[in-house]
């Protein structure tokens, strides 16, 4: 056990993925604030926020009276990312989304996007509804009885995302701490004591406010402060199948297909057309034991009681027993197994995709869901104390919409007093710069 504190500091952030980072560049916009950020690795983005599926996604396929935050963050967030994009020279690809309909009950769906797109703010010019004719003759080469185009969808890298933001917050003093696994956090009337776990041993730090942003970590660490106590947490690999080079479907954009469980938080696997011209197809979601098993389940006794008491076992339980969630589980992990399994997927929408196109497996990520007694929780969730703040479960589109995320959060700290004692001004609604974001905060 580390005897004397390593560090004091005033904010310490934990997780350095697009949400940590995000956080540290807009806060380290305030000048005199002691501020660190740590990770268990030894750089940025080890995990979701590079494995992904890189999309800037607009708000058309999200039901705002269901998902009223992460509509709205994806929404506010995407000038964010273009101006960061376009000042940094980094890639911003406007490729757009294609999401099609296989039958009647998803063409009903494709239609109620159009609805939920004006609700979230996109304008009609970013969008399209494509009825089966339309389809057939400007994409004869997919098969699908309606479609949802959405121009304004962007292709990027949120991993390079990441990385400059941390370097650029590292530049205005935020000073990084990687490969320091925070393994407990306990709260006094003074701030925060918490340890890292280091190759040079165990180091205890104490920070004026703790903010936990540790993706698929962060129930844990929320439970050693005894919060977030009725739910549980499932690992879900998405895995991706790289496409040859000769194969080409004759369109640059993204194909999406309405989602076949709608009850569950996954998307069906896509085609994808990436920034850099790799194309994939993925991801599926395919239950796992451990959040770094980026290949098999990571099945072994250790891992399966820590996936089984990872927060509440009887939730997990309860979606273990629905039938239909088996019958998902099985066809996802066929698609991790067997490449031509996932491409038989995608084939029915894109017949030109025969088996000989498929190749080498890409990059899967793994996203921690968060379950209660009624299922899969269809938000991300902030606990908070007087010292501490906890995001779990903040999964896709959680890196389109972390500017805006690492913003309210920001904002409703200082809004309770936390740091600076003062009144913080109204929320700039339209903010197309971080700068102009940031300025909203403190002043
Ligand atoms: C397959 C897949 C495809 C997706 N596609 C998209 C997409 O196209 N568009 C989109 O908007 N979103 C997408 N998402 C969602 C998006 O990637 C995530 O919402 C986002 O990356 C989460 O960011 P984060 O910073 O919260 O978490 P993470 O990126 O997981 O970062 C958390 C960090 O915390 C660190 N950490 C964990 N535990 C500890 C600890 N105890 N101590 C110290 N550090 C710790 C980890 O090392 C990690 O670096 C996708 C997700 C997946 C899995």
């Amino acid at each position: 056990m580390a005897e004397s504190v390593h560090r004091e500091l005033d904010v310490a952030i934990a997780g350095a993925g697009i949400l940590g980072t995000s956080v540290a560049y807009l806060i380290s916009r305030f000048a005199g604030l002691r501020v660190g950020i740590f990770d268990r690795e030894g750089m940025a983005a080890r995990h979701a926020s590079s494995r992904n599926t890189g999309v800037i996604h607009r708000p058309f396929y999200i039901d705002p009276s269901r998902k009223p935050f992460f509509a709205e963050a994806s929404s506010r967030s995407y000038g964010l990312w273009e101006s960061f994009a376009r000042e940094f020279s980094m890639p911003w690809h406007q490729n757009g989304t294609l999401e099609v309909a296989g039958d009647s009950r998803g063409a009903v769906s494709i239609r109620k996007y159009a609805e939920y797109a004006v609700k979230n703010g996109m304008s009609e010019k970013e969008f399209v509804v494509l009825e089966r004719d339309d389809l057939r003759k400007e994409y004869p080469q997919i098969n699908a009885s309606a479609g949802f185009l959405s121009r304004t969808d962007t292709a990027v890298d949120y991993g390079m995302f990441a990385s400059k933001l941390l370097e650029l917050s590292q530049k205005r003093g935020v000073r990084f701490y990687g490969n320091h696994t925070i393994t407990s956090v306990t709260e006094d009337r003074d701030g925060v004591l918490f340890t890292t776990r280091t190759r040079e041993g165990v180091k205890l730090f104490r920070t004026g406010f703790f903010m936990n942003l540790t993706g698929t970590g962060s129930l844990k660490l929320a439970n050693t402060m005894g919060l977030a106590m009725d739910y549980g947490l499932l690992l879900f690999r998405g895995d991706y199948w790289r496409i040859d080079e000769s194969y080409s479907p004759g369109f640059g954009f993204n194909l999406y297909t309405v989602p076949r469980y709608p009850g569950f938080p996954f998307l069906d696997p896509h085609f994808i057309n990436r920034w850099n011209g790799i194309r994939e197809i993925g991801p599926n979601a395919s239950l796992i034991l451990q959040d770094r098993a980026y290949s098999g389940s990571g099945l072994n006794l250790h891992n399966l009681m820590d996936a089984l008491y990872n927060g509440d076992i009887n939730s997990k339980f309860r979606l273990l027993a629905n039938p239909e969630f088996l019958r998902m589980l099985e066809t996802e992990w066929e698609s991790s197994r067997n490449r031509f399994a996932m491409a038989g997927r995608l084939r029915r929408y894109l017949p030109s995709l025969s088996n000989s196109y498929i190749g080498e497996r890409g990059l899967g990520g793994i996203r921690g869901s968060v379950v209660d007694l009624n299922g899969f929780v269809p938000e991300a969730l902030e606990f908070r104390t007087e010292h501490t703040m906890h995001i779990v479960n903040y999964n896709s589109p959680g890196a389109t919409g972390s500017p805006y995320v690492a913003y309210s959060i920001l904002d409703r700290i200082f809004r309770n007093g936390y740091l600076w004692k003062k009144t913080v001004k109204p929320l700039n609604l339209t903010p197309v710069r971080w700068e102009e974001l940031a300025s909203g905060i403190g002043e």
